[in-house]
């Protein structure tokens, strides 16, 4: 195997099955994400639509494609019809687009909410006050073309692995919250994808169930 595929391989056996890997494989080629696929690994992740839609029409039509980036409303059309899960929904003005565009396609598009949990002004998100605030007014129950599966939080990029490890805390203590008040009785909401290359450790000691992981698995060349 090359190296890519061993990288893949190994992480998967060092965690518990109950965790989901996303291969991040932005900036990454074709030939480099079948490496991967060729182990029989499906889930991968791109944070760019333009990328992400030259590379798809490129490679097998069973892999489950997650979207982690930013996502601006009016690229949402492009991916509604063909996207396994949209990590990275940070807006109800987002979420209006995807659930109307995933009507239009007779879809229902499974979404987590991303939650601002790092202590960086860059990272998109929602505030947890501003979420639990949209939430409380129930628009989100009209929203037939989305199924909430649970939320997605970035960690802030540091050294300091306490604060990274109570920002992983926060966003799991925020999940329960939410699945308490809001989604109680809606078993798809129960992912919590948080934990990268350089902190998935402590993300899967604090909960996660999703980990997005890039350079680890494909080496960090390009890396954006
Ligand atoms: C790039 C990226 C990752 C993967 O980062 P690595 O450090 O390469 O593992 C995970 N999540 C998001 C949102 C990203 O943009």
């Amino acid at each position: 195997m090359n190296g890519a595929a061993t990288n893949i391989t190994k992480i998967k056996d060092s965690i518990p099955g109950s965790v989901r890997v996303v291969a991040v494989s932005k900036t990454k080629p074709p030939v480099e994400i079948m490496q991967v696929y060729n182990t029989g690994h499906r889930s991968f992740g791109e944070n760019r639509v333009q990328e992400l839609l030259s590379k798809k029409d490129q490679l097998p039509s069973d892999i489950e494609w997650h979207l982690i980036g930013h996502l601006q409303t009016n690229k949402v059309k492009y991916i509604v019809p063909f996207i396994s899960m949209i990590e990275s929904a940070d807006s109800a003005k987002l979420l209006r687009v995807i659930n109307t565009e995933s009507i239009n396609s007779g879809r229902v598009t499974d979404c987590l909410l991303q939650v601002h949990i790092a202590d960086e002004a860059t990272k998109f998100g929602f505030l947890p006050d501003e979420l639990t605030g949209w939430l409380s007014e129930g628009e989100y129950l009209s929203m037939k073309g989305i199924n909430f599966c649970g939320v997605m939080g970035m960690a802030t990029f540091t050294e300091n692995t306490d604060q990274v490890r109570h920002e992983f805390r926060t966003l799991k203590l925020f999940f329960n919250t939410l699945k308490e008040m809001f989604f109680a009785d809606k078993e798809a909401f129960r992912e919590i994808s948080m934990g990268m290359s350089g902190d998935y450790k402590i993300a899967m000691e604090e909960g996660s169930t999703i980990v997005r992981i890039g350079s680890i698995i494909f080496g960090n060349k390009t890396k954006n």
